[in-house]
């Protein structure tokens, strides 16, 4: 089922009680949607979808339109997540910069998100606090969850490209959760945004510890958030939710596995759209079979639900949805 803001709050507060992690998996088309949906119902995990400003303005076409696109794919998740009962989602949006500010309202006003993440961690600190709590003060008035970040996460997002990273201090951290009420946020730990992988990822346990203990010894115990977590291995992983992270988010390992898929599929197919040397053009009839879309993107699906159902095993998600 889609779950509103107060619903995913539950899931978000099981799973810091119990310590388990939930996936927020990136999307921007229907395929990837059913694939990620179905993973997380067949192994009856709650989980999140996230949009982020370049995937709204894909959805649209090329008009780009930032409110229609977020409609698409808002209205694409509603729809299918009906069909299931023993997992459910929430909408999110990933990386609103400032200057989304509209467009994240327009989004909690007509009730297309459960949460949004506000990004404003390349102003200063005062102006992160400061429009961080605009967005709090309009989200919460519907029930909507807040994500907020503090330090800078390296690498390339989508439209969030950062080349220094900037570790978050966890006494800025406890301000900031303190003067915002976010319910959730970012911390700069050691991840990368990409495809860095595990190995040479220096994730910072230490730190999220600090913060995670800081925030509990205050009584603003909040969920603490992975970014570019598509790399990490699994002990890294479950290592972070040990030490308080609750989200972890996941965009690049599916792009990987939407690729490599339809790669081996046109590897092993390619002269099914190509004509032969000796057959004339009028004689040549191309076997439909071998190119209908369905036939190739499904197995990009069924890949994306794969990784889901190990993803959410790895986290301690599985079998720990809140409808069970
Ligand atoms: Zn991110």
């Amino acid at each position: 089922m889609f779950y509103s803001g107060e619903q995913l709050k539950k899931v978000f507060l099981k799973a810091k009680k119990e310590r388990f992690g939930i996936i927020a998996s990136n999307v921007v088309f229907d395929a990837q949607i059913r694939g990620i949906l179905q993973g997380y119902e067949a192994q009856k995990s709650d989980g999140l979808l996230q949009m982020s400003s370049g995937a709204v303005k894909y959805a649209a076409g090329t008009t780009k339109n930032m409110e229609t696109g977020a409609k698409v794919i808002s209205a694409l998740i509603k729809i299918l997540a009906a069909q299931y009962n023993n997992s459910g989602v929430g909408l999110h949006i990933d990386h609103a910069t400032p200057n989304y500010f509209d467009f994240v309202v327009y989004c909690i006003e007509n009730d297309l998100v459960s949460s949004v993440m506000i990004d404003a961690s390349k102003e200063d600190f005062a102006e992160n606090i400061r429009i961080s709590s605009e967005v709090v003060k309009v989200a919460h008035k519907y029930g909507v969850l807040v994500e907020g970040e503090i330090g800078y996460i390296k690498g390339t997002e989508d439209e969030i490209v950062s080349d220094d990273e900037l570790y978050t201090q966890p006494e800025e951290a406890l301000e900031y959760v303190k003067k915002t009420n976010v319910d959730l946020f970012a911390a700069s730990v050691g991840t990368n945004h990409g495809v860095t992988k595990g190995a040479k990822v220096k994730l910072r346990l230490d730190l999220i510890k600090e913060i995670d203990e800081l925030l509990i010894k205050n009584n603003l115990e909040r969920g603490i958030v992975l970014h570019g977590a598509s790399g990490l291995t699994a002990k890294q992983q479950t290592d972070a939710i040990k030490n308080g992270v609750v989200k972890i988010n996941k965009d690049t390992h599916y792009q990987m596995d939407f690729a490599r898929e339809v790669q081996a599929y046109w590897e092993k197919e390619k002269d099914s759209i190509k004509k032969p040397d000796n057959v004339s053009e009028d004689d040549y009839t191309p076997d439909k079979k071998r190119f209908d879309p369905r036939k190739w993107v499904i197995k990009s699906e069924l890949a994306i639900q794969q990784s889901v159902e190990e993803l959410v095993q790895i986290t301690g998600s599985a079998n720990n949805s809140i409808l069970l």
